[in-house]
């Protein structure tokens, strides 16, 4: 059985597949965590056991009302794809009637009537645990919808589940501050591709060594946000990192670097090559839908040292 924790890093790297440019500002498609949140309902409510998640009015009704507190632009309201394809996430299988077959792909889901889903590779052991759907739930909301933590957990408080709320949730004092740290860096690091977003250093180890030394830095601190969306962080080696946790430095909503003015290059060597950064682009992760939210960029500015 995989750890909890390694299931919530895979739940953080879903393949969600993020929107064309032409679409409007570009993020990420809301289906598949969505998906999940409304599969765990159905577990919640006896509807479905981690072997059989059938497709079925329930979960698209519980999906619907989630998609419509997120839906962004032209999001299209079809619970039927992440039901097919959530199994390219390794975790999880669609099949017919049969139950062996998966299903099909020249018919829709909608039109194949008894289909139903499971969990695979160790998550049907894990999600069975009601304990370990809260931290899963958390989690897919931390990651992919902080913005609507309050109205998509808070749904879960008003059907009376079992979920914890947020004050008495089982988080350690260390993830309130940094989240769930290895999954928000794993993903952080993936998307900046091990450079630091200051100076441009890269050093990638081999995925066996489980250190870093680049950091997966939160823009707006996760113990005020609770924010784990790749839209909320950078990657920085820890001399940035700590130079911004100290709001020495700061990246801007220009996406340029801003340097307080207390730094003073004729005192040091340090200092100066901290103020060498004023004006220098923000190296940004290729995919624009995981560009620095502006919001969380003036929040850094705003703190800025002056
Ligand atoms: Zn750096």
């Amino acid at each position: 059985m995989p750890s909890l924790d390694r299931a919530i890093e895979r739940l953080y790297d879903l393949s969600v597949g993020t929107t064309p440019v032409e679409e409007g500002p570009p993020h990420e498609r809301p289906h598949k965590p969505l998906l999940l949140l409304a599969v765990f309902d159905l577990l919640d409510d006896g509807l479905a056991t981690p072997d059989r998640i059938p497709w079925c009015q329930a979960l698209r009704d519980r999906f619907k009302a989630r998609f419509d507190v997120v839906r962004k632009h032209n999001d299209q309201c079809n619970p039927d794809l992440p039901f097919r394809y959530l199994a390219g996430d390794g975790f999880w299988q669609a099949v017919e009637a049969d139950g062996t077959t998966p299903i099909r792909r020249e018919i829709r889901v909608s039109d194949l009537g008894q289909v139903h889903a499971r969990f695979t590779d160790g998550f049907d052991l894990l999600v069975v645990i009601p304990g370990n759907r809260s931290r899963m739930r958390e989690a897919l909301v931390t990651r992919y919808f902080p913005q609507h933590a309050a109205a998509l957990l808070g749904q879960i408080e008003n059907r009376q589940s079992t979920i914890n709320n947020r004050q008495s949730s089982s988080l350690h004092e260390d993830e309130l501050e940094y989240g769930r740290s290895p999954a928000f860096r794993r993903k952080i690091l993936e998307i900046y591709d091990h450079q630091c977003a200051a100076c441009g250093l890269r050093i990638k180890l081999p995925a066996a060594h489980d250190v870093s030394f680049i950091d997966a830095a939160h823009l707006i601190p996760f113990a005020e946000s609770r924010n784990d969306h790749p839209t909320n962080g950078l990657a920085l080696c820890k001399n940035h990192h700590w130079a911004m946790d100290r709001e020495i430095i700061a990246p801007g909503p220009d996406l340029h670097w801003h340097v307080s003015k207390f730094v003073d290059p004729r005192r040091s060597n340090g200092e100066k090559e901290l103020k060498e950064l004023v004006g220098k682009s923000v190296l940004l992760p290729k995919d624009p839908a995981f560009h620095p939210a502006s919001q969380a960029l003036e929040y850094r500015v705003a703190r800025l040292s002056a």
